[in-house]
């Protein structure tokens, strides 16, 4: 399998250089030449463990890696998570929620990044070479990256993140690891300024070859692609045997988790409906109901993790509503840096698949409350944001919400709306006591640079 441009200005490349690349060189995004068709194998999958799951889907991506090198990588990644069925599902009923929290980190970034930290490592050490990776975090892709790579001792980590906008435990999981490659970034600005400066630097190529840059963010294929297999083995979980399609509810920021749920779909796995379930930032939902794509300003929620106004994976999900035409998504992204705004209006409807719905602060804490009370399980407010968006838009059984982090990552609000100190979890408690490393930065390009510059492997 190759790799090619949403803006069809690369050379196809294979899998590992995919990896290693990240954002394409022509500025797009980078996915898979075609994609598989799974119908044929889905009996064969059902029933399996996530890593049997995890090796059928990841196969037909890669064939630059041995097979059983793949397996390696898997088992190694997912060992380090705390449930033996990796990503459990929790059936209360009507509610189904997959837990995706049971990683080194509590959220379900661990997924992706426990895995890209070995494939980065096993990539490199093939070829004798190393990297710097450069991410930027809401919060939780920081941490579950840092987590991916630390002690690795060909790469070196260099995470942006907003100064004070993240939770406090947030960046005490980063700022409290003390390998010597990881550097923690504290921009002085908002998430979408570490993201247009991670952007940026990207953007200089002379810069990103010269200090061999990597991403960490969900630009990068790999994660996409290790999220697709959750989808695959939660609704062969459910769908008796194909006889239903399942429904899938995500809690959306970046647009990465809900793109592996549409790809699963694409590759014919039984999904109906994806939720597309934003907080008060609201871009994506107002596109999936109207068309109009445009820009508002970051408002800070209760969910950080999705105070997000512009998607890095919106293109790809472009790319294939356009039918593969390089030329509208290229024209479109064009036109929306420059207006702030882009409609689809070709008269057909923008997804079959897809609903959205955006939740505010109180009918999340509302429905954290409401599922504890009817079923004595703590959401988090990211989950609870995807339950509220499934109830709300009446979307049928089965519905599997998908939990993005542990409860005890947000105490605050979730203590608050169950009415007691609930929320805890031993290893952030741990976190309070040791000692911290981090630089606040401006919000500046150079001086982001500057700091790879003098820091880099
Ligand atoms: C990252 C994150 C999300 C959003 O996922 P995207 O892939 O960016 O859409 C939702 N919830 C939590 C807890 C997260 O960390």
């Amino acid at each position: 399998m190759r790799y090619i441009s949403t803006r069809g200005g690369t050379t196809p490349m294979p899998f590992q250089d995919a990896v290693l690349t990240g954002l394409a060189p022509d500025g797009g995004l980078l996915i898979p030449e075609r994609l598989p068709d799974l119908s044929g194998e889905l009996d064969a999958l059902r029933g399996r463990s996530f890593v049997e799951v995890a090796q059928g889907v990841l196969k037909h991506f890669i064939d630059d890696i041995p097979e059983q090198e793949l397996q390696r990588l898997l088992n190694a990644s997912f060992a380090t998570f705390d449930h033996p069925q990796i990503v459990p599902l929790r059936d209360f009923g009507q509610l189904k929620v997959l837990e995706l929290f049971h990683g080194p980190t509590l959220a379900f970034k661990d997924v992706a990044l426990q895995f890209l930290g070995n494939l980065f490592d096993y990539i490199l050490s093939a070829r004798g070479s190393s990297m710097n990776i450069l991410g930027a975090t809401s919060g939780d892709t920081g941490s579950a990256g840092i987590a991916g790579v630390r002690g690795k001792e060909n790469i070196s980590i260099f995470v942006l993140y907003p100064h004070q906008r993240t939770s406090a435990l947030q960046e005490l999981q980063m700022i409290t690891v003390p390998d010597p490659n990881v550097h923690c970034l504290a921009v002085e600005g908002s998430f979408d300024d570490c993201q247009a400066i991670m952007k940026t630097v990207f953007s200089d190529l002379a810069f990103k070859d010269g200090y061999r840059l990597g991403a960490i963010n969900s630009v990068n294929w790999a994660r996409v692609l290790v999220q697709i297999v959750y989808y695959v083995y939660a609704a062969l979980m459910l769908d008796e045997n194909g006889a239903r399609k399942v429904s899938f509810s995500v809690p959306t920021g970046n647009f990465g988790d809900i793109f592996a749920g549409y790809m699963a779909l694409k590759m014919g796995v039984p999904i109906d409906r994806l939720v597309l379930a934003t907080n008060e930032n609201d871009i994506l939902s107002v596109f999936f109901n109207t068309g109009l794509y445009r820009r508002g300003s970051v408002r800070f929620t209760i969910t950080p993790s999705m105070d997000i106004q512009v998607a890095s994976n919106f293109e790809r999900f472009l790319y294939y509503r356009f039918g593969g035409d390089s030329t509208r998504v290229r024209e479109f992204m064009e036109r929306f840096a420059r207006d702030g705004e882009a409609r689809v209006d070709d008269g057909a409807p923008i997804d079959d698949h897809i609903v959205a719905a955006a939740i505010d602060a109180s009918a999340t804490m509302a429905t954290i409350g409401e599922v504890y009370r009817e079923h004595g399980y703590l959401v988090d407010p990211h989950t609870a944001v995807g339950i509220a968006a499934a109830r709300r838009l009446g979307v049928p059984d089965p519905v599997v919400c998908l939990a993005t982090a542990h409860p005890a990552k947000f105490p605050e609000s979730v203590d608050k709306a169950v009415g007691q100190p609930a929320a805890r979890h031993e290893r952030l408690e741990a976190l309070r006591d040791l000692p911290i490393r981090r630089t606040v930065i401006p919000a500046s390009v150079d001086a982001v640079r500057e700091f790879i510059a003098s820091h880099a492997s």
